[in-house]
């Protein structure tokens, strides 16, 4: 990898673009539209606002194709990431370089694809019989629903196209996603001196009883599945439902009996499930668990992304897998697969254009956990995979 490449990566590590934050997105978005400017490709934002005002900077690269009548090709990747949290060797946003390997926060999980991009629109810039014509999308927000990223892209921005990659997520191919229902629900006692536990109601006991109840959704849930392959790490030939709780917060001191709790879900679903009605589903089942229960209680919910998945039989489906599959020889290999997580692919899927996922992670790479890295090979592959689906005929 030339040394201009690298340095552009750890630019773009650099920035600090944690989207519960967003602190860096704006710089951010200004290190990419100059290495687009370096390389002669013409850009435009379509920027969204976000639920507190906060602008969400999206910028759009093109480059037309060489003749009329070209289908349009859409690669989309994402420059926000999760928060860095505690316990790095290594400060996450300053980058490093070690035996083919870059550390940083982002470095996977999505700055190594954006590279890998940037490179392949230098590469394919100038050539003679370009067929399609190409929209590369930097986003963000990804992390946090996408809805003012991609969402707003694709939604107010009236994005459309034949056919798109979603550069991101690890190197299997990927032509569907899960969707995702988060929230929470917040269970009602009564606080009271806890020498005088009779005069209260305990709202973490209750809670408890709550969560037991939870129980028995989950595993219903658990028995929807999905005609989508579930990837080869899950033990599961397809993907399926599945419900979580994953936070539960109650009590401020050791003498008082606690008057409220709080109990945090994460609910997944598979593609074909339409969401407003498993989330209905669900409001209905705690609703008549907490009657059961004689719990007052009351549900909030934060995010939701629909699930997608793409024709399997699609022409440039099957040629980008294929693509995929010799490229990166071990982990896309593995048999086409639907995602446990969610991506802004839903967005692209939700116009009718097939999607297919693949991007620089694979095991070892720690995307959204300590000491985040990539392969600086595994950057260079997927450039080449973009190059190869362009110029397959
Ligand atoms: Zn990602």
């Amino acid at each position: 990898m030339k040394k201009k490449d690298i340095g552009f990566l750890k630019k773009l590590i650099g920035c600090n673009t944690d989207a519960s934050e967003k602190k860096d997105y704006e710089k951010c978005c200004r290190i990419i539209e100059k290495e687009l400017n370096r390389i002669g490709v013409k850009h435009e934002r379509i920027n969204g606002r976000d639920g507190e005002g906060r602008t969400v900077s999206n910028v759009i690269a093109r480059i037309p194709a060489k003749k009329g009548n070209a289908k349009k090709f859409l690669i989309a990747s994402h420059y926000d990431v999760v928060p860095p949290g505690e316990g790095w060797s290594t400060p996450p946003f300053k980058p490093i370089l070690k035996k083919g390997r870059i550390y940083g926060r982002g470095a996977s999980d999505d700055k190594g694809a954006i590279l890998s991009i940037m490179m392949a629109l230098e590469e394919i810039k100038n050539e003679e019989n370009l067929d399609w014509e190409i929209i590369a999308v930097f986003s963000g927000d990804e992390e946090v629903s996408g809805e003012h990223g991609m969402g707003e892209v694709m939604g107010k921005g009236g994005m459309s196209a034949d056919f798109a990659l979603v550069a991101d997520g690890t190197q299997k191919p990927i032509i569907g996603a899960s969707g995702i229902i988060r929230g929470r629900i917040i269970v009602f006692g009564r606080q009271c001196h806890a020498g005088r536990p009779f005069a209260g109601e305990n709202a973490i006991m209750k809670g408890i009883e709550l969560v037991g109840e939870l129980e028995s959704f989950s595993k219903e849930h658990e028995k929807s599945i999905s005609k989508l392959n579930a990837p080869e790490d899950s033990g599961k030939k397809k993907l399926w439902g599945r419900f979580s709780v994953t936070t539960f917060h109650s009590g401020e001191k050791e003498n008082i009996i606690p008057g409220i709790a709080k109990i945090g879900f994460d609910l997944r679903t598979i593609p074909e499930q339409d969401i407003e009605e498993v989330k209905n589903e669900f409001i209905k089942f705690v609703e008549s668990a907490a009657e059961k229960k004689k719990l007052k209680i009351q549900m909030e919910f934060f995010h939701a992304r629909k699930g997608y998945s793409s024709n399997e039989n699609n022409k440039y489906v099957k040629r980008m897998v294929q693509i995929i599959k010799k490229n990166f020889e071990k982990e896309g290999n593995e048999e086409t697969a639907g995602s446990l997580g969610g991506n802004d692919g839903c967005f692209i899927s939700a116009k009718g254009i097939p999607v297919v996922c693949c991007g620089v992670g694979r095991i070892g790479n720690n995307g959204h956990g300590i000491d985040e890295s990539a392969v600086l090979e595994d950057i260079e592959r997927l450039k080449r995979i973009i190059v190869e689906f362009i110029a397959s005929k």
